[in-house]
């Protein structure tokens, strides 16, 4: 996995990389738990970004998860935070993590925790929507060192008084695109106004959409640019496979495709391999969990619009291996690092390229190889035409740039309108499915890197798309029913 790293003209060369976490002179607790944790050596980034970080420079970190980055960045805020005149009853705390989801922050919380294992009275607090928040008030009040937040929650408490900002000298904002696309901008707006300075600040992005690009620029000095070479690089490590059918074709298909495998299994005395199943809707991802768990295999249904419990005990019966399938909408396509998922199922395409690829990098990941089997109908040929013509780039051995971000968004929706009208003012193609199953046959792994081209001026793939009907199902994608 390729790492660069570049500093803005006129500035000092970046601290250089370490080769094992032994050469960053931490402080003794966090080698132990280092240790513990069986990390034997840095991942590219972490030997990258740890020393710059340690630095005290400011960090813009292309990186999603998968590679690292959590410990990446959790290491030196511990050290930093260890380095801090103690904290009080009614202090606020020294490092804030905001980041876009409640698994994602527990995820941060769990690693920031494993690092400050050994630090006797070394506190790390999570505030996240849908929980209790007198306990996080409580929490708050009797002061802590870390403090993992999504950024409206955060600010609710900032508002009444639980917390402040007074002792924050380093705050990390974790899946920035992320944060922006839900919404949070204003919210991390205000947080990062009311800093106290000096204050050092890492920014961490899948994808370096505009926006993104545009918080960078008002919110840190000078960063040091830390870039892992292919940002999606989990898919490249992952077998898609694309099968055509009718919508009422999709339901039958997946029951069946389950079990084979299921039984399959079975035969050299193992069990189904950890599949998610992707759908696009709430209400769907119930009926198939209830409908797959009536067919003998156990699925538990994670989605938006199930309470945090009912979300952790479908996340926990899914990594305990009570239930091989996880049926789930986008909420779970990013930032959710389960390990061992074989198997990536696309009941429903998504709407963008983007969201694509995000759900089939839940498998792949920390260099394992994995499979993403999409169904399509006509509706979705155009998003299509793009994951194929992404493939046969890759074949040809040509990286395929994709545009981020939601001004980037806008214009794939664009181009799919404009192609949809186009397909209306033609003949009606005869519709493909029935009672066949056209299988293209093609197993291809992938590999996607994010840039600033856009989609249709890179690839012209609303040209290449095949033909199809002139479904308008796919509108805005504002709508937050996962
Ligand atoms: P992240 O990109 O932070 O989501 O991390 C991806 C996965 O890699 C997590 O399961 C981490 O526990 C694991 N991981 C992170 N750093 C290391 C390391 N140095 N050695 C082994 N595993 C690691």
């Amino acid at each position: 996995m390729d790492v660069t790293v570049e500093v803005p003209p006129g500035t000092e060369e970046a601290t250089p990389p370490i080769e094992s976490f032994d050469d960053m002179m931490l402080d003794a607790k966090i080698m132990m738990d280092i240790k513990f944790k069986e990390y034997d050596k840095p991942t590219p980034i972490q030997a990258q970004a740890i020393p710059i970080i340690c630095s005290g420079r400011d960090v813009l970190g292309c990186a999603e998860t998968g590679s690292g980055k959590t410990a990446a960045f959790s290491i030196p805020m511990i050290q930093h935070c260890l380095q801090q005149p103690e904290i009080k009853r009614g202090d606020g705390p020294f490092a804030i993590v905001m980041a876009p989801t409640r698994e994602l922050a527990q995820q941060i919380e769990k690693e920031a925790k494993t690092f400050s294992r050994s630090s006797k009275g070394f506190k790390t607090t999570i505030v996240v929507g849908g929980t209790n928040m007198s306990e996080q008030k409580m929490d708050l009040r009797n002061g802590v060192e870390v403090c993992v937040a999504t950024p409206g929650r955060l600010i609710d408490h900032l508002h009444q008084g639980n917390t402040n900002l007074a002792r924050v000298s380093l705050v990390i904002l974790d899946e920035a695109d992320r944060m922006l696309d839900m919404g949070f901008e204003p919210q991390i707006r205000e947080v990062m106004m009311n800093l106290p300075t000096p204050h050092q600040t890492l920014l961490f992005s899948a994808t370096m959409p505009v926006e993104v690009e545009a918080l960078a620029a008002d919110y840190l000095n000078k960063p040091v640019k830390v870039k892992v070479g292919a940002v999606s690089v989990p898919t490249s490590n992952v077998a898609q496979h694309l099968e055509k059918l009718v919508d009422a074709q999709k339901v039958d298909r997946l029951c069946e495709l389950l079990l084979e495998e299921k039984s399959e299994a079975e035969k050299f005395g193992g069990t189904l391999p950890m599949t998610v199943v992707f759908v696009e809707r709430k209400a769907r991802a119930d009926e198939i969990m209830t409908l797959l768990n009536e067919e003998g295999v156990a699925a538990a249904a994670f989605h938006g619009g199930r309470s945090q419990q009912e979300r952790e005990a479908a996340l926990s019966d899914f990594t305990t291996g009570k239930c091989a399938v996880l049926v789930a909408t986008d909420v779970a396509a990013r930032g959710l690092d389960v390990k061992g998922v074989m198997h990536v199922v696309n009941l429903d395409l998504p709407r963008m390229f983007e969201d694509y690829v995000h759900r089939v990098g839940r498998t792949g990941r920390a260099g394992m190889t994995g499979r993403a089997t999409s169904f399509y109908t006509d509706r979705d040929s155009f998003l299509v035409a793009q994951i194929k013509r992404a493939l046969q780039d890759l074949e040809n051995g040509n990286a395929f740039a994709f545009a981020t971000g939601k001004e980037a968004r806008a214009k794939e929706r664009e181009a799919q309108k404009a192609w949809r009208e186009g397909r209306a003012a033609e003949p009606e193609q005869a519709a493909v499915g029935g009672v066949d199953i056209i299988v293209d046959d093609k197993f291809k792994h992938m590999k996607l890197s994010a840039s600033t081209a856009s989609l249709t001026s890179a690839g012209g793939a609303g040209a290449a798309a095949p033909a199809g009907n002139a479904d308008d199902a796919f509108g805005s994608d504002d709508d937050d029913d996962w």
